[in-house]
């Protein structure tokens, strides 16, 4: 028996902060997850962003079914724009994710070029040929999604960006518990596609929730002071 062949096809985003994109393709059919940017690095004067190659997207534009943005940082969805301008597909991701892109969209002009279809917490949804499962994750941005793909070859789980934090700002923790029962379910993980910055670092990422305990000493050890704040994602 032959077993049905899965490709999956990274544009950016190995070996590299910045630019996450890749394709999974099942009965020929392309599902884009992420499209960010990277930002320039010191040796690239004048350049203002890095985008993934989307030449193999372009040259195969009938094929791609739409992309689904697995969190809102830059990284994963700054490049929406782009992408829209040569292949019009719709868009993806938790209603937080969709708003935050939409800004960028809208701004590009592309808003006539996609749909997003909002996707939710332990749901499990076809698109096109891509039975999906978007399970919760903690980040540094909320609302962000692990997916497990569940493909003709078996079950793909994909962590996307994630951090275990037991105390996140919102209360929504990573369901670890999910993901066990869907290996259960699906007869163990074919392939765990795993990262996230520092991941290679001991130690641990502080709580989000430690922000705001941050903010509240430098108020009170610095009264009568101006304070900047400035955000990466
Ligand atoms: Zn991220």
């Amino acid at each position: 028996m032959t077993v049905p062949s899965v490709n999956l096809v990274f544009l950016g985003g190995l070996g590299e902060i910045g630019r996450n994109c890749f394709c999974i393709e099942v009965e020929n059919r392309i599902l884009v997850v992420d499209c960010g940017i990277m930002f320039p690095e010191v040796d690239m004067p004048g350049i203002d962003l890095v985008l993934p190659d989307f030449t193999y997207l372009r040259e195969n534009a009938d094929r791609v079914e739409g992309v689904f943005l697995t969190h809102a940082h830059e990284d994963h969805a700054g490049g929406l724009a782009y992408l829209l301008r040569d292949v019009p597909v719709p868009i993806y991701g938790s209603p937080l994710s969709l708003g935050l892109a939409r800004n960028r969209i809208e701004e590009a002009g592309m808003m006539g070029r996609t749909e997003l279809i909002p996707v939710h917490d332990g749901e499990r949804r076809e698109i096109g040929p891509f039975d999906c499962e978007f399970i919760p994750v903690t980040h540094s941005v909320p609302h962000a999604f692990a997916t497990a793909y569940h493909t003709p070859a078996g079950t793909i789980l994909h962590s996307g960006d994630f951090k275990l934090d037991p105390t996140p700002v919102d209360g929504r923790k990573t369901d670890l518990s999910l993901m066990g029962a869907i290996a259960d379910r699906a007869g163990g993980v074919k392939l765990l596609m795993s990262d996230s910055t520092n991941a290679c670092r001991p130690g641990f990422t502080p709580s989000e929730s430690t922000v705001g305990d941050a903010l509240r000493g430098v108020f009170r050890d610095y009264p009568d002071q101006r304070m900047i704040v400035a955000s990466f994602a």
